[in-house]
């Protein structure tokens, strides 16, 4: 943990072991911190924020800069522990690592850009004028899948802005938390303005973040049901809150797609980090005309793909997170084959090979979908593309809108006019229009309906971390 400038290793009777998902061997120790140790960072970036929010706009921006340089500069290292932890292959896990960096570099600039403006009044001895001023204390929250990027994508608006921040891991991975954390306090960021409390056991932390009148807002990244607690709790009092929470894209073709095109985005877009994306694909919706053809070119290449240690060249499937992942993902398949829909590859966990002591599951393709099956609703999390075929383009846009999610949403067309009627008809945060990597650090991220509140990245990210002060003088 990192509280106040002070760096607490784990102890023996405080602490937990952090595992590689592919083997299950332990690969390091942390601190087990729970509400006390919350408290005691909440305090500390309160204390911090009197001088942090103060210092200009320039003197934070050139240390977010620092802290992107050695970010880049410890690159490999960063995607090495990602790797061992999270169990991603290390060619993904080096881009993660620069996704996560870039974030720093953006804000890095959008720290200097924090405007107000001017008002005309009705009355000719008044003038209105707005600024932005930082919140205060921030508590965050973020998940295991992306364990680089979800971290600077909150810690890097909140900097910017002139707020602290105390942050709370995924108990998955801490190492990669401690990781980002060295490239923050190297570049410079003073003691107590950011914080780190690792834990086991996230609920009485959160309950600190949530009750604690010092802090001002909540950011929190993961599922929904978590997100709708905590947003509930925090809303209680008054704090703000940015949830970026679960998903479930639809990905369709259309009759003029080309299937083969499709095929491959849809392969690499769905297994990308074992499916372990919130933007990942849930329920491929393909025109019956090309469906044949599409199913063939993505089992082709879904047959194709190895699992194994993300270290290992050549692996494009890491394991799953932990053995609930796999348990929930085999579940939603052979609840769908029961239920009529036909397998064409995986279908089962993956043991052979020195497999069995992680936890991995086939890349598996699905087709035949229908509405009663768990697949329909459920976010999967895992390595599976589920197909399903229609004839008729507002019944899909009605049935891909057929969710709670509406985070990410992928379209194949060459009409203009379709690609627009689908980007203006679907109920989602962000929608990838022949284009399946529609993420960037200058792009708005963020989901409507029960995947969250709020926007990270772009010129909206720097303002979920500032208030609105209006000043109405008279002359
Ligand atoms: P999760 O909700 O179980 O955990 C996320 C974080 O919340 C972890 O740090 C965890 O320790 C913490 N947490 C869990 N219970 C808590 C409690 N009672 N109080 C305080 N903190 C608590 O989710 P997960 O399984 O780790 O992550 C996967 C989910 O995250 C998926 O649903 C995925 O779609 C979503 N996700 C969303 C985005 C996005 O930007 N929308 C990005 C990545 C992941």
């Amino acid at each position: 943990m990192y509280i106040n400038g002070t760096w607490t290793a784990a102890t023996a009777d405080a602490s937990f072991d952090v595992f590689n998902p592919a083997d299950g061997s332990v690969i390091g120790q942390v601190y087990d911190g729970g509400q006390q140790s919350a408290r005691a960072a909440i305090d500390a970036a309160a204390a911090a924020f009197r001088t942090w929010s103060k210092i200009t706009a320039y003197e934070r921006s050139a240390i977010l800069y620092r802290a992107y340089q050695l970010m880049i500069e410890r690159k490999e290292d960063l995607a090495q522990t990602m790797t061992m932890e999270q169990g991603k292959p290390l060619r993904a896990a080096r881009m993660e690592v620069q996704y996560g960096a870039d974030f720093l570099l953006w804000f890095a600039e959008e720290a200097k850009r924090v405007y107000g403006e001017t008002i005309p009044s009705a009355r000719a001895d008044q003038r209105f004028i707005v600024a932005h001023q930082p919140i205060g204390v921030v508590a965050a929250i973020t998940p295991w899948n992306y364990p680089v990027s979800m971290i600077t994508r909150k810690v890097g608006p909140a900097l910017a802005a002139g707020c602290t921040v105390v942050l709370k891991p995924a108990e998955a991975t801490p190492l990669c938390a401690i990781k980002v954390f060295e490239c923050l306090i190297d570049a410079g960021v003073p003691e107590g303005v950011i914080n780190l409390v690792t834990g086991q056991n996230p609920a009485p932390i959160g309950e600190e973040f949530v009750n604690n009148p010092k802090v001002r807002k909540l950011t929190f990244t993961g599922s929904t049901a978590v997100g709708k607690m905590l947003a509930g709790q925090a809303a209680g009092n008054m704090k703000r809150v940015s949830c970026e929470l679960g998903g479930h894209a639809p990905f369709l073709v259309f009759e003029d797609a080309d299937p083969v095109h499709a095929a491959k985005g849809a392969q690499l877009i769905k297994f990308l980090n074992t499916g372990q994306a919130c933007i990942s694909p849930n329920r491929m919706f393909v025109h019956i005309s090309i469906a044949d053809q599409f199913i063939d070119v993505l089992q082709q290449r879904v047959s194709k793909l190895r699992a194994g240690s993300g270290l290992e060249d050549g692996v494009a499937i890491g394991p799953l997170v932990n053995e609930a992942a796999v348990n929930k993902v085999a579940a939603q398949v052979d609840d769908a084959i029961a239920r009529g829909a036909t397998l064409h590859s995986g279908g089962k966990r993956l043991i052979e090979g020195g497999l069995d002591k992680g936890f991995f599951y086939a890349p598996t393709v699905l087709s035949g979908i229908t509405e009663d099956m768990l697949i329909y609703r459920e976010e999967t999390f895992g390595p599976v593309a589920a197909v399903m075929t229609f004839d008729d383009d507002a019944k899909a846009l009605e049935m891909a809108n057929d969710t709670t999610y509406g985070l990410a949403a992928y379209v194949y067309t060459r009409d203009i006019g379709r690609a627009m009627r689908m980007f203006e008809g679907l109920d989602f945060g962000i929608i990838g229009i022949n284009d399946i990597n529609p993420t960037s650090a200058a792009a708005p991220f963020g989901g409507m309906k029960d995947s969250g509140l709020g926007r990270e990245g772009a010129r909206e990210g720097i303002m979920e971390y500032l208030e609105t002060k209006m000043g109405g003088f008279s002359i």
